[in-house]
């Protein structure tokens, strides 16, 4: 059931190529203050989180596809492309009001135009980078013929919700200390990679890849590097570099 032909996987791709998808970044939050590390280290800090986010994912994905859609490839596609996008755009959310976090707390003199500037470019790009991109370059590399789907380009209306409230998320969260700042603080590394996880194989499988199981391990592997990279770019270096970049007023 599970070993398709590549004709079968043309039939899959172009069903599931409907596009309903897109994939938007990643967003990443952290903003407990131990960011003061060099580029490595950040990249060491969030690997851990990034195997076993993408393991897990893998599991969530085996499950669905266990519970009986592998049969019904359009429904399994259909399903798949909601996942994605559920999950993209969470992930939207979640980067972009880490971001602002990020920054403000780094920045010597954050103006509200540069906050927002920063806490939209800068997940916009990452979000794409991990959830749509990667995926996509990395199923190219497997052999599959993949759709792109940029839900930034096709689907801005909802992409935008997302973004605006993730950045005023993070502007509010950065005026007023609530408890809320822990579930987009401590465990944001770990929510966001996750997150970014599941929308990344949700990505795959939906536009393209649906055959993904007999190449699991390397599925694994582009993944890892998939999410890793997008976020911690977009969960902390970017912002801490704007936010030492700039000139010292105070
Ligand atoms: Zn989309
Ligand atoms: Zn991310």
């Amino acid at each position: 059931m599970i070993e398709n032909s590549n004709s079968e996987k043309k039939i899959k791709k172009n069903k599931c190529s409907s596009d309903n998808h897109n994939n938007h970044d990643h967003n990443h939050n952290h903003e407990d203050g131990s960011h003061d590390h060099g580029v490595i280290q950040e990249f060491l800090h969030h690997f851990p989180y990034a195997i076993f986010s993408v393991a897990l994912s893998m599991i969530i994905l085996s499950l669905l596809d266990y519970n009986g859609q592998a049969d019904n490839l359009e429904r399994s596609c259909s399903g798949f492309h909601m996942l994605f996008h559920s999950f993209h755009f969470l992930h939207i959310l979640f980067a972009s009001t880490g971001t602002v976090l990020t920054y403000s707390r780094f920045a010597k003199n954050p103006t509200l135009i540069k906050t927002l500037l920063i806490g939209t470019i800068s997940p916009m790009i990452f979000c794409i980078l991990s959830d749509v991109l990667l995926p996509y370059l990395s199923g190219y590399a497997l052999g599959v013929e993949m759709d792109l789907h940029i839900c930034f380009y096709r689907e801005l209306h909802n992409v935008l919700p997302f973004l605006l409230m993730g950045v005023l998320n993070g502007l509010v969260l950065k005026s007023h200390h609530s408890a809320a700042l822990n579930v987009f603080s401590l465990g944001s590394h770990f929510t966001h990679i996750l997150i970014s996880s599941l929308a990344s194989l949700f990505y795959m499988v939906s536009h393209g890849f649906h055959n993904w199981y007999p190449q699991m391990g390397y599925v694994f592997l582009f993944l890892v590097i998939a999410i890793v990279v997008p976020c911690t770019f977009s969960d902390v270096i970017i912002p801490m570099y704007f936010a030492y970049k700039e000139p010292n007023k105070k």
